[in-house]
């Protein structure tokens, strides 16, 4: 990131992607402010995010770049390293410079909200209070934020490394959470709208695509309506060329009768991608409905033969399955259909026993949970991120052109398929994949790496969340909410964990804690 040094420094590692790309930006708008700033200073940081709130809603006039050589020599040959650490900077599209107290102005005189904050402070005497104001936040900034900020990051990597002791740390990432908790608790409203909105929209629906070769069943239930109301995932079981794909559980079972009543397709054969609570519920109850035969993988059927006692959470609220009941089949490589027939891919990480489905002809992956979107960050006990990384590898091989996700969203650009706001999401699907492969890589190198420095697991986490990073402040309250009410079992703690899994034996349950917790 900073001149020659590539090493990590501190424990916050941004990607090295982002200045680049900042800086390529820069230059293809050049009509844009360009604010800079410390980018190791938890208050500088958190000050960003607000500003970049503002200007969402105000057509994108600022270009943040964190401090760094490169990034300086690239915007103006006149702007110093030192002063630019001391100081926030902000080039005008006119080429101007303001600094400290007259930048916070010209930023603020930019946005409706802010701008009589931007007028009233150029004024004496608020130009001088703000000045001085500005100067006792810009000395104390390192010791208020205690990381000491980027000066050290660039001038001198191995001292801060010595001194950036974890009580520093905690302190540090714990300012920068309050200084955003309004964004946090803003994000969550909307994010609380948007979930019930989608999820009325959903309700008891069905969905019908490619002329009736695809259908998705939108499954509800009391209890596990809970589920999409708070978290989001809807359920669903999916309808291809006459195939059932995971028709729900206990609890969604008059959801999928009622279904069934109205839907035409003549189901054939039943398929489950894997064996969890909410996918596997109703194999036997469809098919002695439908006399359709039920294929699993191996692997599936073992774990499904007992269904071992869930959590009580989960099985409160999604309801424990039943044990899978002879007779039903053992998937192999492909399974028939009156069409192409669809190729069963093994995709291990979500957890060991998934397979997806694919149409090569259609280029249609069902992908049932091997993808739940490129940011994915509370993962039960069961995943295995190495694992998944290589299926997701694994799948960047396939031509894709519609990605159908086993908890309700559609990943594709192709106009056969309806727009359906929060269900379809018009992103190409191997673009959504290799962005989730990219989250994930570096998610990879910030574990290993807290690893190697013997960093406790929480801290691993927090390193893993930078509030830098807009999902990890923007999902906050939800993944934190998970947490909480799976008693743990869905968190960001095990998207630690699961990197770290080293019994090399398929899990068995789908509730059993690998690591006992190093902490
Ligand atoms: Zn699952």
């Amino acid at each position: 990131m900073a001149g020659n040094d590539s090493r990590p420094i501190l424990f916050m590692r941004p990607s090295n992607t982002g200045v680049a790309e900042s800086l390529e930006e820069k230059s293809s708008a050049s009509s844009s402010y360009t604010v800079l700033y410390d980018g190791q200073c938890e208050i500088c940081q958190a000050c960003v995010s607000w500003l970049k709130t503002l200007d969402r809603e105000s057509n994108n006039q600022t270009i943040c770049l964190p401090i760094s050589a490169e990034a300086l020599s690239a915007v103006d040959s006149r702007l110093k390293m030192d002063e630019c650490l001391r100081q926030l900077h902000v080039v005008t599209p006119e080429g101007e410079i303001h600094v400290g107290w007259d930048a916070v102005t010209c930023l603020a005189r930019l946005f409706p909200s802010t701008w009589l904050v931007g007028v009233v402070g150029q004024w004496f005497p608020f130009r001088s209070a703000g000045r001085l104001l500005y100067k006792f936040v810009a000395t104390n900034r390192y010791s208020l934020s205690k990381c000491r900020g980027g000066a050290c990051r660039v001038a001198k990597p191995e001292t801060v490394r010595r001194q950036a002791r974890l009580g520093a740390f905690w302190s540090c990432y714990t300012l920068g959470f309050f200084i955003r908790l309004p964004l946090v608790l803003w994000a969550a409203i909307t994010a609380a709208a948007q979930r019930t909105s989608i999820f009325a929209r959903t309700y008891h629906k069905r969905l019908d695509l490619l002329n009736g070769r695809l259908t998705i069943l939108f499954l509800n239930g009391m209890l596990p309506n809970t589920v999409p109301l708070l978290f989001g995932e809807l359920f669903t079981a999916v309808v291809y060329d006459g195939i059932a794909i995971d028709p729900g559980s206990p609890k969604m079972r008059s959801s999928l009768a009622r279904h069934l009543r109205r839907v035409n397709t003549k189901i054939t054969k039943i398929v489950a991608t894997h064996a969890h609570e909410e996918h596997v519920g109703n194999l036997n109850w469809l098919s002695d409905m439908t006399g359709a035969p039920i294929y699993v993988s191996e692997m599936t059927a073992r774990f499904l033969t007992p269904f071992k006692q869930l959590p009580w959470v989960r099985a409160a609220i999604i309801g424990q399955p039943p044990d899978l009941k002879p007779p039903f089949e053992l998937l192999g490589e492909k399974v028939d259909t009156d069409a192409e027939g669809l190729q069963v891919v093994s995709t291990p990480g979500h957890c060991d026993d998934h397979i997806v489905l694919y149409d090569r002809k259609e280029k249609v992956l069902l992908a049932g949970d091997a993808f739940m979107g490129s940011y994915f960050a509370t993962p039960n006990p069961d995943v295995d991120s190495h694992k998944w990384l290589v299926s997701l590898e694994r799948l960047m091989e396939l031509d894709i052109e519609i990605l159908v996700e086993g908890h309700g969203h559609i990943h594709t650009l192709r106009a056969d398929v309806p727009d359906f706001p929060g269900v379809v999401i018009r992103q190409d699907p191997k673009l959504a994949i290799a962005e989730k492969l990219d989250y994930m890589r570096w998610l990879r190198e910030q574990i290993e790496s807290g690893f190697q420095e013997q960093l406790p697991v929480r801290v691993i986490e927090a390193t893993c969340f930078p509030w830098g990073k807009r999902p990890s402040w923007e999902s906050c309250a939800t993944d934190e909410c998970i947490r909480l009410l799976s008693l743990g079992h869905f968190s960001r703690t095990e998207l630690v964990r699961s990197f770290v899994r080293t019994n090399a034996d398929p899990l068995p349950t789908v509730y059993e804690v690998r690591m006992s917790g190093r902490e």
